[in-house]
């Protein structure tokens, strides 16, 4: 029998009294039992609430040095167990060991732009003649509840948590049940950092049952919540319920515009990069390609040729480009997108569920004749999938692309300086990218999507802070 993975609540490892566990399978053996989580019960986030409550009144009287330094201590630590976290992510989750070893590198990044950050996080005082002084300060808002998806199950859980502490907030963290394994390494992280008992808990389990009594828990202050918009939905009506504020990062249809005097070699980079990474399974990938008609062909080509060379296979195995997308669940609704695509009349230029059996491997497809009218020009497939539209002028692209519930990310590639303005001035996203690809970020700019794709302060930059804070404007006068 493998490990158990145990929460880890107040400081402790326990296991849940009910005795529930799942098993978490490798995507990439099908069969293969890496550990069991427990399938915790509500009573378990009530317990880490209580924790984390009483937590709160001492670690909110921490001077921010010192969460600086627990927080750094925390991040040298994570760096030290890049490797051996990269392989449990690349297990459990299918993604390549690069592209693991990237994701915590990224997280990394992130974690030391907020602990840098934080110093000069302060309001500015004003000089006022009807009083002395005028300022802002900024308050922890408690206890604050953490829900991550699995597809970034080490960035997206940092680039949350680390700002939350070091805000001087106590954290309620449930990882996504693909995903557990990574995140109870984390949680030993936190734990070996020295962070006081109760600052930091993880409770795993379903969303359905742990997750919803996070956010039905009336001592929860905020919830940052990643992952789809169906779920996000449910969060923002509990959460408003209570008067409790939310951070949603949500689903998306990212498409990529190339015009006719794009290079149109970079242009293929970016789409291999932006859709095929990761198995297609992140949020900012590229999923929709709209091509100015005249250079469709000579683009779908190299694009073809790009595609067929993807080496699918384990994704431990340093030869491997693509590794399987993340489960059973995951292939069954990318499988079923690409046969209701055929259904709708789009043309495969090449794809499909790849040969291999022994793994949920598919192989990167694209779709080109697709229509606004298709499901697969509008649903998110989160998978290997493009779906390609041809275009005439810009105007008509920037309608494609803004026809969409989702405003998360996009990408144009032209060499004309007018057409980037154009897009800049028009494109409904959160994130706009001239000649990059549509998942390049870093840790200084927003991160967050408009639409159907965001809810609430974005994370990272400024706001990634400020999220986690109450401000109290201060007026000061001398007696
Ligand atoms: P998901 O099904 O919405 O799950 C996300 C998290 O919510 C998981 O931890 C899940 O737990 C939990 N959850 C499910 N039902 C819940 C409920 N009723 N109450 C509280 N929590 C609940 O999303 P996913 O499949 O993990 O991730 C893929 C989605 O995330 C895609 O739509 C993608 O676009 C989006 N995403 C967005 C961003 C962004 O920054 N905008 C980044 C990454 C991913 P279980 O795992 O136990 O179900
Ligand atoms: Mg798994």
């Amino acid at each position: 029998m493998q490990d158990i993975l145990k929460n880890y609540i107040d400081g402790q490892w326990l296991l849940s009294p009910g005795g529930k566990t799942f098993a978490n399978e490798n995507p990439a053996r099908k069969g293969e039992i890496l550990n069991y989580a427990q399938a915790s019960e509500p009573e378990e986030i009530t317990l880490a609430v209580d924790a984390a409550s009483a937590a709160f009144l001492n670690w909110k009287t921490f001077p921010v040095e010192e969460r600086q330094r627990l927080v750094g201590e925390f991040l040298r630590l994570l760096a030290q167990a890049k490797d051996e976290l990269a392989v449990a992510v690349s297990k459990e989750n299918g993604k390549t060991l690069t592209e693991a070893r990237a994701e915590v590198d990224s997280a990394l990044l992130e974690g030391g732009y907020h602990q840098r950050q934080i110093s000069a996080f302060a309001g500015n005082a004003v000089r006022n003649d009807k009083c002395s002084l005028a300022w802002e300060d900024y308050h922890p808002l408690g206890v604050v509840g953490i829900i991550s998806p699995w597809n970034y199950p080490v960035n997206v859980m940092c680039r949350k948590t680390l700002p939350a502490l070091l805000t001087g907030n106590t954290i309620v963290f449930k990882p996504a049940s693909f995903t557990p394994w990574s995140a109870v390494m984390m949680a030993r992280l936190f734990e070996k950092a020295g962070f006081p008992a109760g600052v930091f808990n993880c409770v795993t389990g379903m969303g359905s049952s742990v997750g919803n009594a996070l956010i039905a828990d009336s001592r929860i202050k905020a919830i940052s919540f990643t992952g789809s918009t169906a779920v996000g939905k449910k969060i923002l009506s509990a959460a408003g319920a209570n008067l409790v504020r939310t951070q949603l990062e949500l689903g998306g249809k990212n498409a990529m515009i190339v015009m006719n005097d794009a290079d149109l070699d970079g242009a293929v980079d970016a789409t291999v990069k932006a859709g095929f990474g990761c198995a297609g399974q992140w949020c900012t990938s590229t999923s929709r390609v709209l091509l100015q008609r005249d250079i469709a062909g000579a683009y779908l080509e190299k694009l073809a040729e790009r595609c067929r060379a993807i080496r699918i296979g384990d994704p431990l195995d340093s030869a491997v480009d693509m590794g399987p997308v993340a489960g059973p669940g995951q292939f069954k609704t990318i499988t079923t997108a690409i046969e209701r695509a055929q259904r709708d009349g789009a043309q495969m230029l090449c794809g499909d569920a790849a040969a291999q059996s022994g793994g949920y491997f598919i192989k990167p497809t694209v779709f080109t004749g697709v229509t606004p009218d298709m499901a697969i020009f509008s649903e998110e497939i989160f998978g290997p999938v493009l779906a390609v539209c041809e275009f005439d002028t810009l105007p008509e692209a920037l309608d494609l692309t803004n026809n969409s519930v989702y405003g998360l990310s996009s990408a144009i590639f032209t060499r004309d300086l007018t057409n980037a303005q154009r897009y800049i001035d028009a494109i409904d996203t959160g994130m706009a990218h001239v000649n990059i690809h549509s998942g390049f970020k870093i840790p200084e700019m927003p991160f967050g999507g408009w639409k159907e794709s965001g809810f609430g302060l974005p994370e990272n930059s400024r706001s990634g802070l400020e999220f986690f804070v109450n401000r109290k404007a201060v007026y000061w006068k001398g007696i």
